[in-house]
């Protein structure tokens, strides 16, 4: 029991106490004792040496063991100097991936987090152990077959995961490279260091196939291996090489100085601030009345302030009707077609359609499959997390 010194965790020993369990009482020590607050607080507050005698304290009555967690130095690391480097900087410091879709589902009444897909549905992250495990093939390393696979190992089944690139993440690499999204990328290590640990056997460079699935002779598989990704077919002409967003990602450095990005939707958006970080000169054209429409209000007030600083040419209510070696044309309503002269490269969006090709093939021959993430539906890692968790505590 994890045991602040407060009521609720008290009573919550003792309660299980009561019913007969064996309870073992923790406290985590988390100030630094160097720190003025023992002093300033003579019971060193919240969390402080006062708690820690408190529960042990209530550990004694109870005659349940009690043991003192160190956790100074992480808690300095992660949270301490975290909050200060943050405040200083202006923002508001949180030890989360900083998205923001709590704050958003607040007002749609239904509590979500892209961390912790338990939120809100008085469920808890302790895996049932399954009862008859299975070989279980996960595809795709995105949020979804990392949740996904990491789960069904805890819970005893015997998980491969397969991907084809070199690394694991897949577009949330991309998500995390973006400024002011490290946290991103931190959240995405710690779900790779959760599937180490769960012993899955992690196979890189391997792409599923309907012939390696049959092959390898699953039980279940789980093709969480994200959205079939197509680029606009935008009119071109003169040959030009218009690339995708993750290309540009990866990219960045080979790109020329000016840079025209078609589509600003949130991808196209954080594409523009990570160019844009890197010196290059931006134009970045939007069809809709705003930009990046599906991000959070706040995040993207923020982010269209720094591409205006950044000196970003912004456009909005415009369509692009045709990309050439160096230019492209645009359209506004009631106005006449503009052309735009020298650019070195050129973005356009990608379209994220369903990816059920790869089920459909594999269906008669394996007796379990779904698709989970991206690969149903293009959408965030919220939801690809959610799925991933989802079949992982089912199967
Ligand atoms: C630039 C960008 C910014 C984004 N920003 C955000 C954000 O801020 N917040 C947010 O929540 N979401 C964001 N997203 C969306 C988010 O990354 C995706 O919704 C999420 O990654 C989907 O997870 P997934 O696991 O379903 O699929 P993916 O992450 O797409 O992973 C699929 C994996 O499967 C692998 N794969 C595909 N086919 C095969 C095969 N046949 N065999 C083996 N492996 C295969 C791929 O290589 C890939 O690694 C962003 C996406 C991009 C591109
Ligand atoms: S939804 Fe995002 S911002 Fe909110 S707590 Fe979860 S990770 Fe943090």
């Amino acid at each position: 029991m994890a045991m602040s010194g407060g009521v609720d965790s008290s009573v919550a020993a003792a309660i299980l106490k009561e019913q007969g369990c064996e309870v073992i009482g923790v406290t985590m020590q988390v100030w630094p004792t160097d720190q003025s607050e023992a002093s300033a607080e003579p019971s060193g507050g919240c969390c402080g040496t006062g708690a820690i005698a408190d529960a042990r304290r209530i550990a004694q009555q109870l005659g349940i063991p009690h043991y003192v967690i160190n956790f100074r130095e992480i808690f300095t690391q992660k949270v301490i100097d975290d909050f200060c480097r943050e405040y200083a900087l202006g923002r508001t410091p949180n030890p989360c991936i900083r998205c923001n879709r709590c704050i958003e589902s607040i007002s749609d009444k239904k509590l979500v987090c892209t961390v912790n897909p338990y939120i809100g549905k008085g469920e808890t992250s302790s895996p049932q152990k399954t009862a008859k495990p299975k070989k279980i093939l996960v595809v795709g390393s995105g949020p979804a077959g990392l949740s996904a696979a990491q789960l069904l190992a805890s819970r005893g089944h015997n998980v491969t995961l397969w991907e084809k690139e070199a690394q694991p993440g897949g577009s949330f690499r991309y998500a995390a490279m973006a400024p002011r999204k490290e946290p991103m990328g931190k959240y995405l290590e710690y779900l790779i260091n959760q599937v180490k640990k769960a012993n899955v056997r992690m196979q890189f460079n391997t792409e599923a196939t309907e012939q390696s699935i049959k092959q390898f002779g699953a039980d279940a598989v789980v093709l969480a291996h994200g959205a079939n990704n197509v680029l606009l077919d935008l009119k071109s002409v003169e040959g030009n090489v218009a690339i995708g967003v993750k290309t540009a990602f990866t990219t960045a450095d080979s790109l020329g100085d000016n840079v025209a990005i078609v589509g600003g939707g949130p991808e196209g958006c954080e594409l523009a601030d990570f160019l844009a970080s890197k010196g290059k000169k931006i134009t970045l054209i939007e069809m809709r009345r705003v930009l990046g429409l599906e991000l959070v209000a706040h995040p993207r007030y923020h982010l269209g302030e720094r591409l205006k600083k950044k000196g970003a040419q912004l456009y909005i209510n415009t369509k692009v009707t045709e990309i050439g070696r160096n230019h492209l044309v645009i359209s506004r309503r009631r106005e006449a077609d503009q052309r735009l002269d020298g650019f070195d490269n050129f973005i356009i969006p990608t379209l994220h359609h369903p990816n059920g090709a790869l089920a459909a093939a594999i269906q008669p021959f394996v007796p379990e499959v779904h698709n989970i993430g991206d690969s149903v539906e293009g959408r965030t890692a919220l939801e690809a997390v959610a799925n991933g968790v989802e079949i992982g505590g089912k199967l």
